[in-house]
């Protein structure tokens, strides 16, 4: 009992123990959110909730993967019964538990092929359609639902007897809300928590309510400063109005900040002070260190962008040799117990990934690259494994069916989510195993393939980045055009482009850089930038600008071994 609340301040002491009714936590980056939702289940388990009880729903799989992973070594046996995962996941469990048992899930190219068929044969058109229908099914428009598209989709899916991915969240609120037998078996949950409250869209939020409907029992946690999916259809007032759709719901607000030095909270709560719709709540670092300011780095183009961000880790990786005495450079020297995996390189768009990797291949430090581009090379697994589960070979393990699976590629990223399967599945029988893989790697999200445990830099877009944490963050293209993105038009989108701007200042424990370039290629051709208008948004006494032109370009060190 004493763990479960060891070192947790009061306010989050109250927060993991108010276990009676809806409660909603408001709360900053770095404030013990998430930690926060993993005491308290392990505080309910510890007043006597059963596992089953308990429903604990995160923005990917992989977050609640990590929540697993820190809940396991408490309990007594495996957390077999405990759900920790998406909507996604969460709703594809009970249809497969209640919905008719030969349903399938529809891969897009098929739904492309589906909706070809309904319009003018273009696979813009049908694209366009796609995004449509699944755009009416996350804002659950119940209107737009009888139009004549969505109807004849609609049909064509049950003739096939067969799910969308967003099917997955209605199919089983409508089970829950029209079974008996469902509505029973719910009602047996008791405490649904929901980490990153900021970002449910209005599909997820009636899912919520057909649940709370049973259970009564509900802890969001959130903050409104970090909502960065209002684009894909998120709506902040779900959060703002908990108090109203939860009845005698308690909000309580955590403003202690563990997580980054002074310089970043104050830097950060400068900056989003700016905008005008939000909810005003204390931040305060719990570090009273002096820290190291921002560093806002100018260079000449994106390829020397690049070449500082590996430079300073090097530094920083070697700061037992001599080579940072050589270079003058002493400020590698306070801690010499960094790891690969405490830097991170965000960016805005994927666009700007390969420069950056190609930066990382030459100095041969490890990386790992998370980016959306895995989606082909996932299908060709699903396929091979596919094979297994119409003709099972009872010869073959999981594991060498994994190996044949995953042997289409080379990617550690990949590799790394093979073994986390493993892992995960290597007590079922293989083909229990198979199948649930393949419901994992249809709802596989590119933030999942994040390897928490691999010792290799992080290179990701910010949005990837949100409720992660590292030592020293590096934010490139912190340009106009970049951040706030080009696309962002009106004061709401470039309220949302600064949150998300907020999102990733806030990862860095320690050190962040901010880097610009002056000239970057855009769509194949050279251009002038600006440096972003959020630079000017965080007082100069934070910051530590550095202009570094093509002369003073740093001579090559040696290359460092790849760990992979
Ligand atoms: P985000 O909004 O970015 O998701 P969060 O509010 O979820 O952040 P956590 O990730 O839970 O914050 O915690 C941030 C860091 O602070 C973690 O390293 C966590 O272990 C640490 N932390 C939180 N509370 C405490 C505490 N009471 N004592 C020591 N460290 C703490
Ligand atoms: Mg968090």
């Amino acid at each position: 009992m004493l763990s479960i609340l060891d070192g947790l301040n009061d306010n989050q002491k109250e927060a993991v123990t108010h276990i009676k009714g809806p409660l909603l936590i408001i709360a900053g980056p770095g404030t013990g959110k998430t930690l926060t939702i993993i005491r308290r289940i392990l505080y309910l388990i510890h007043t006597g909730i059963k596992l089953h009880e308990i429903v604990g729903l995160t923005f990917t799989n992989r977050a609640g993967q990590e929540m697993r992973e820190r809940i396991d070594p408490y309990l007594e046996k495996n957390g077999e019964g405990l759900f920790l995962g998406t909507f996604h996941m969460f709703g594809l469990n009970i249809l497969r538990k209640y919905y008719n048992r030969d349903f399938r899930l529809i891969e897009r190219k098929e739904q492309i092929e589906i909706l070809r068929s309904l319009t003018d044969g273009t696979l813009k058109k049908a694209q366009e359609q796609l995004n449509y229908i699944s755009k009416i099914k996350n804002l659950y428009e119940t209107s737009s639902m009888k139009d004549s598209i969505f109807l004849k989709y609609e049909e064509i899916l049950k003739n096939k007897n067969a799910l969308d991915i967003d099917d997955l969240i209605i199919k089983a609120m409508e089970l829950i809300r029209t079974c008996d037998k469902v509505r029973t078996d719910i009602s047996r949950l008791r405490h649904i928590l929901i980490d990153e409250y900021q970002d449910i869209n209005p599909l997820q939020y009636e899912f919520i309510r057909s649940l709370y409907s049973l259970t009564e029992n509900i802890c969001a946690v959130g903050d409104l400063d970090q909502a960065i999916y209002t684009f894909r259809g998120a709506d902040i007032e779900h959060f703002l109005n908990f108090e109203k759709d939860f009845k005698g719901a308690k909000t309580l607000f955590l403003k202690d900040n563990y997580r980054s030095s002074k310089v970043i909270v104050h830097a950060s709560q400068f900056l989003i002070k700016h905008n005008k719709k939000r909810v005003e709540h204390p931040l305060e670092p719990i570090s009273l260190e002096c820290s190291n300011k921002i560093r806002v780095i100018t260079v000449n183009n994106e390829y020397e962008e690049a070449k500082i961000v590996v430079k300073e880790i090097e530094n920083r990786m070697g700061a037992t040799t001599h080579y940072s005495l050589a270079q003058n450079d002493f400020r590698g020297l306070w801690d010499s117990n960094y790891r690969f995996s405490d830097f991170a390189v965000l960016f805005r768009t994927n666009n700007q990934a390969d420069i950056i990797r190609d930066a990382f291949i030459d100095s041969g430090i490890p990386y790992q690259l998370i980016k959306d581009v895995f989606y082909e090379e996932i299908n060709e697994i699903e396929d091979r494994l596919k094979t297994y589960i119409n003709e099972p070979d009872r010869e073959k393990t999981l594991s060498h069916i994994l190996d044949y699976a995953f042997g289409v590629t080379a990617k550690e990223e990949l590799l790394g989510i093979k073994r986390n399967l493993f892992l995960a599945y290597r007590n079922f029988p293989v083909e229990i195993a198979l199948k649930k893989i393949l419901d994992e790697l249809y709802l596989f999200k590119s933030a999942d393939a994040f390897n928490i445990n691999v010792n290799a830099v992080s290179l990701m877009t910010i949005h990837m980045s949100k409720g992660l944490e590292f030592k020293v963050v590096f934010i490139t293209g912190f340009e106009e055009g970049l951040i706030p993105y080009s696309l962002a038009r009106g004061e709401k989108d470039i309220e949302e482009e600064r949150r998300l701007f907020y999102v990733g200042m806030t990862r860095a424990k320690d050190e962040l850089f901010l880097l610009c370039s002056e000239k970057r290629h855009i769509h194949g051709t050279e251009k002038e930038t600006k440096k972003s208008r959020f630079f000017y948004e965080i007082p100069e006494k934070f910051l530590e600008s550095t202009y570094i032109s093509k002369k003073d370009k740093q001579k090559k060190k040696p290359k460092q071994q790849s760990l992979f």
